[in-house]
């Protein structure tokens, strides 16, 4: 549909044009669309294919997962497949010191739910392939890359390679570029991103547990880095383990029954063993940030904006807060004068962001680097910590609003 703007005559294909059509680009498409903006999506994957929507699980805090509601996008499957998080229990191994949270003490059904990305997929793909259900409408391009795109007072004109129809061009009103951590959009538009290895990579399986999870969500750190036990549907448990990469590349060498083993060993048999663990995937861990989430008439979200360490399960759920952010700016003033990529409302839209920014990295790093450093002495400061964590109330309650993603 060609679109004209009630600001400028110009016609435009779309009003908002976004570059990945993963687990971010998905969600972002579904609620823009909500809204009745018309939405473009550039993906080179199917989506039994892309690495978004692969055999991970990710644990969805409860005020995510609400937004995700509201979207519409948790229907039955998606429910069924979900696990809920009950209780979560973080303690240091070797040590003393543990940090227990439940739901009933935060007065919530659940404090978070630990969801397949591929039964998220499924949903998107189900919804957004399908004929538009709101007013807005949502246009896939796939198999199709980004190539490139032009920036105007007005506009961006976005030149797009299709698999089967060879180059494609197009005009939007705004770009959000969803393409993950290493964003060709955030690339092109030449803009400073941080990054710092952090020298660990992630081995991710799922097991049966001996006894019942009960729905406890158990993060243990030890010094290589922490291992963490989530329960997931079916009576199975997630399983994300950092560790440096000399040690990682062990863990993927061995065994079914020895890496089963060593989880047990390594989680100090609370669950009495596990058997049947999934074959693993491995992801190298690195923090990536975009120094800046906007551009003219460019937002960077999700990955490409920030990519974490996945220590404190930050990650995706930042990344909702970004997209009820950005959908709530867009959506304000909605009048005659319709223009997403306005430079006020991106404006408006980074000053919002920033602080949750600072907040949700700092944690996140500052957990990576508090407790994988291997020093004499600092195994017992890191047990004290955390067993201040249950005295003080404030930190506590801190600690509750970051695990529901409230914060
Ligand atoms: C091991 C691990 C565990 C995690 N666990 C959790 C958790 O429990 N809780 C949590 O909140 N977060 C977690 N995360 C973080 C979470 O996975 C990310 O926040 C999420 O994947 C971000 O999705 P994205 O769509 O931004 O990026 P990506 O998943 O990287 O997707 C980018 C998309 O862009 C597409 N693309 C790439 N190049 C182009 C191009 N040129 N043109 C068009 N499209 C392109 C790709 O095909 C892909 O579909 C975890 C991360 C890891 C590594």
């Amino acid at each position: 549909m060609t679109r004209h703007s009630a600001v400028h005559e110009e016609a435009f294909d779309t009003d908002v044009m976004i570059v990945g059509g993963g687990m971010v680009g998905g969600v972002l498409a579904r609620a823009l669309a909500a809204d009745g903006w018309s939405v473009e999506v550039i993906e080179p994957r199917r989506p039994d294919e892309s690495a978004s929507f692969d055999r991970r699980l990710t644990a969805v805090a409860d005020a995510g997962w609400q937004y995700l509601d509201t979207l519409g996008l948790i229907d039955a499957p998606l429910a069924a497949a979900a696990e809920r998080i009950r209780e979560v229990r973080v303690f240091d191994r070797g040590h003393f010191g543990l940090s227990r949270i439940t739901a009933r003490s935060a007065g919530v059904e659940a404090l978070g739910y630990v969801m397949p990305n591929r039964a998220l997929g499924e949903r998107l793909e189900s919804l957004l392939a399908g004929p538009p259900t709101g007013e807005g409408e949502i246009r896939y391009h796939r198999p199709a890359r980004y190539e490139r795109h032009h920036t105007d007072a007005d506009g961006v004109t976005v030149e797009i390679r299709h698999d089967d129809e060879g180059l494609v061009t197009r005009r939007a009103r705004l770009v959000v570029a969803a393409d993950g951590a290493d964003s060709a959009v955030r690339e092109q538009a030449e803009m400073d991103v941080s990054r710092r290895e952090y020298g660990q990579v992630a081995t991710v399986a799922t097991a049966m547990p001996a006894r019942p999870h009960g729905g406890v969500a158990f993060e243990c750190f030890t010094t290589g880095g922490p291992l963490a036990v989530l329960p997931a549907a079916g009576g199975r448990v997630s399983l994300v383990w950092v560790a440096r990469r000399d040690e990682a590349e062990r863990l993927g060498g061995l065994d079914d029954a020895a890496f089963a083993q060593a989880v047990d060993a390594t989680f100090g048999h609370r669950l009495g063993g596990f058997s049947a663990p999934t074959p693993r995937a491995q992801y190298p861990l690195n923090l990536v940030t975009a120094n800046e989430p906007v551009a003219d008439r460019l937002v960077v979200l999700g990955n490409a904006a920030h990519a974490l360490h996945p220590v404190a399960g930050q990650g995706f759920n930042l990344c909702l807060r970004d997209i009820r952010d950005l959908a709530r700016v867009l959506r304000a003033d909605r009048g005659a004068a319709v223009d997403p990529g306005d430079p006020a409302r991106l404006a408006h839209y980074r000053a919002l962001r920033l602080a949750d920014y600072r907040r949700t990295i700092g944690l996140t790093d500052g957990l990576v680097r508090g407790f994988s450093l291997d020093l004499p002495g600092l195994g017992h400061l890191r047990g004290g910590t955390l067993s201040l964590f249950d005295g003080l109330l404030p930190l506590k309650n801190r600690l509750v609003r970051a695990t529901r993603g409230i914060a």
